[in-house]
């Protein structure tokens, strides 16, 4: 069975509906890789999953201050690696949020350096922006 999932959302509602699905399937530790074009839905698919955790607070953006951290079901290390540059994602600390009983969601994770090796298993998640409202969101499942 492929471990790979195409979906194409219609609306911001629906990749919320699509995190929260996610959700439910995650284990403690399990980190989310989500990269994708500026406003192709990473953030409102983060939202979707803290929603399934149960997470009541507002999810934004932490593009300023690089990792929020929320507790629901688990404890959820939201980072975003937009704002970084090179010599900053090299000394970012990430493993430091990896492995503390919670799930860590990165966006911009193709910033990571060596990302295309993919030694770490997780879920890996690409986002497309199609037309206006629409979005091809591509789950790869693989963790351990
Ligand atoms: P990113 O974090 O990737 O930059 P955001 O989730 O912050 O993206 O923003 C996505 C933008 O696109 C929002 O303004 C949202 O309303 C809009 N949008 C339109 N259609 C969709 C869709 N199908 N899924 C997610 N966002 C959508
Ligand atoms: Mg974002």
């Amino acid at each position: 069975m492929s471990r790979v999932r195409r979906y194409l959302t219609g609306s911001p509602a629906e990749t919320l509906k699509l995190g929260r699905r996610i959700a439910r399937m995650l284990r403690s530790d399990d980190i989310l890789f989500l990269s994708g074009d500026l406003g192709s839905g990473k953030t409102t698919f983060t939202r979707g999953v803290c929603q399934g955790l149960g997470i009541k607070e507002p999810v934004t953006s932490p593009s300023f201050i690089i990792v929020t951290e929320y507790t629901g079901k688990f404890k959820v290390s939201h980072i975003d690696l937009y704002r970084l540059d090179k010599a900053d994602c090299d000394i970012l600390p990430l493993e430091e949020y990896y492995a503390q009983g919670g799930i860590t969601i990165i966006e911009w994770a193709d910033r990571i350096p060596n990302f295309e090796r993919r030694l770490t298993p997780g879920f890996y998640i690409s986002f497309r922006i199609i037309r206006s409202n629409q979005r091809e969101i591509t789950i790869e499942d693989l963790r351990n």
